[in-house]
């Protein structure tokens, strides 16, 4: 919701690498922790004009160093921007529909994610993420899982039907 009015003040690296702190975080604001991606978003700009001409850099180890980006970042960009299937992203509804559908026993988002990899073709990856997402939104509410309208309630160990 906020990138169209973002990218519209901001359109290049460079352009966001000397932006004011206090513009960026009148713009993200409503996203919460905006001081914090404030900053990280100003660094990460620079980041990418001092070390990579400007340019998003299509690998793990050098997007893993940018200022506020995590693995979970890292994925989201190279299998959505670059088609590169690196890993799998796993945000708060993927940790949970894991867990539910008993695909890992794990906690953290890294373990889940070396849980989920050998579960689901290469060429999947980004897709995967995808539509445990959405089904976690739609659905598989946290809480509240409308498991009667679920399309895997027979495939699900957790159904409550
Ligand atoms: S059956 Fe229920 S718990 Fe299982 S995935 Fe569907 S909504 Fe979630």
């Amino acid at each position: 919701m906020v990138t169209p009015a973002f990218f519209a003040c901001f359109p290049s690296p460079r352009m966001l690498a000397a932006a004011h702190q206090a513009d960026v975080e009148s713009l993200i604001r409503s996203t919460g922790f905006f001081r914090n991606k404030a900053k990280s978003l100003i660094g990460m700009a620079r980041a990418l004009v001092e070390r990579h001409g400007g340019e998003v850099p299509r690998d793990m180890a050098a997007l893993r160093v940018l200022p506020g980006v995590g693995r979970k970042t890292a994925n989201v960009v190279l299998g959505n921007a670059f088609g590169i299937n690196e890993g799998i992203t796993v945000d708060t509804h993927v940790v949970r529909l894991a867990r539910l559908l008993k695909l890992t026993r794990q906690t953290t988002p890294e373990k889940i994610e070396r849980d989920l990899m050998p579960l689901v073709p290469r060429d999947d990856w980004a897709l995967v993420s995808h539509l445990l997402i959405w089904h976690g939104r739609r659905v598989c509410i946290a809480r509240r899982p409308k498991c009667g309208e679920c399309v895997v309630a027979k495939l699900c160990p957790s159904a409550k039907v």
